[in-house]
């Protein structure tokens, strides 16, 4: 890409926002990836508009980062243009908070419940944005964002800004159908309860706690690497990937300064200058330990940001 020529055509409040040549491993949690060629922070449906046509008047492609808690960004870095939601602007209308999707996900339960808004303290302390957590159905303890969307204002991957309601999204277990369709999520309404304040603020210190307890939060990682798998018989839970890794020996895998946790066998840490050559390395032993063991096939819920593998 071109990006002095791109940056020419853009207006000088534009250029003032957007930003060339950002390392990835600063926006991604596993602190990992080259340079990204142009960055672009979205606050309102007209810059959206914009930095959409300019991908498309310039032939190329686009990729929508969140807080990078759920990537992994390759070395090589990425050539075309990364679109982010950058709007944080919250207001409530009776028990729907409408929210920008760049919100950082744990600073909206945090400003929720000093709102009086309960509902969202199960997932305290999740990494990155709620527009993130909207499109990857981010749950944990038996419950999953998707449960409490109304509406959503996206940009569509050819250009339009629309309103829509829950069925647009599809929320299933970790996935909804627009989180790898190219559709930007700008602002999302959620409706929560007015409840029990003290008693969702004490769930929330103990769930942050139970984080802080398995894991790697002062650490680079990415969460679980690799999904759950569905459940063995109708009814049952969902078989946890890390029990089947665990089993399989995963616990003391490492590829250079990739390790997984040795506290959760799902999850991979960068231990200080992993490349993004060395996670794929040991995702795929990882990945191939499970497939010996137990006959079974891991699938990654990271998702790979590049412009080829490695
Ligand atoms: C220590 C740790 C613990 C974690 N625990 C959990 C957990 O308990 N439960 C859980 O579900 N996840 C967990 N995660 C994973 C991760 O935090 C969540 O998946 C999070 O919701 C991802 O949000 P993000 O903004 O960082 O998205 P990113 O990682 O930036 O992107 C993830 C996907 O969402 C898309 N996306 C991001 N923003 C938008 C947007 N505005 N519009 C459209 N698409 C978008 C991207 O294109 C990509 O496909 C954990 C991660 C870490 C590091």
């Amino acid at each position: 890409m071109n990006v002095p020529q791109i940056l020419r055509t853009l207006s000088t409040a534009d250029q003032a926002l957007v930003r060339p040549g950002v390392p990835l491993r600063e926006l991604t949690t596993l602190g990992i990836g080259g340079k990204a060629a142009l960055v672009c922070p979205v606050r309102n449906p007209e810059q959206a508009r914009r930095f959409h046509s300019l991908a498309r008047e310039n032939d190329v492609p686009v990729f929508v980062l969140g807080g990078g808690s759920n990537i992994l960004a390759a070395d090589r870095g990425y050539s075309g243009i990364i679109l982010c939601a950058a709007s944080r602007r919250l207001d409530c209308r009776g028990e729907v908070v409408h929210v920008g999707a760049g919100l950082p996900f744990d600073d909206l339960i945090a400003r929720t419940l000093d709102l009086g808004l309960t509902g969202l303290e199960f997932a305290s302390g999740i990494p990155g944005t709620v527009g993130g957590a909207v499109v990857g159905n981010a749950g944990c303890y038996g419950h999953e964002i998707g449960e409490f969307l109304v509406e959503a204002t996206i940009l569509t991957p050819d250009g339009r800004v629309e309103t829509v309601g829950p069925e647009a999204f599809g929320f299933r277990y970790r996935a909804t159908d627009l989180r790898e369709s190219g559709h930007l999520v700008l602002e999302v309404g959620l409706r929560l309860t007015r409840g029990d304040v003290a008693a969702a603020a004490a769930d929330r210190a103990e769930r942050i706690a139970d984080r802080r307890r398995k894991h790697p939060v002062d650490l680079p990682s990415a969460g679980s690497w690799f999904r759950n798998l569905p459940p063995a018989r109708p009814g049952e839970r969902r078989r946890a990937a890390g029990k089947l890794l665990e089993e399989a020996g995963a616990l003391s895998f490492r590829e250079g300064d990739a390790q997984v946790f040795p506290r959760h066998a799902n999850m991979i840490i960068n231990r200080g200058r992993a490349s993004s050559s060395d996670v794929l390395a040991l995702a795929a032993r990882m990945k191939q330990a499970v497939r010996q063991k137990f006959g079974l096939a891991l699938q990654e819920e990271v998702r790979y940001l590049g412009d080829a593998t490695a």
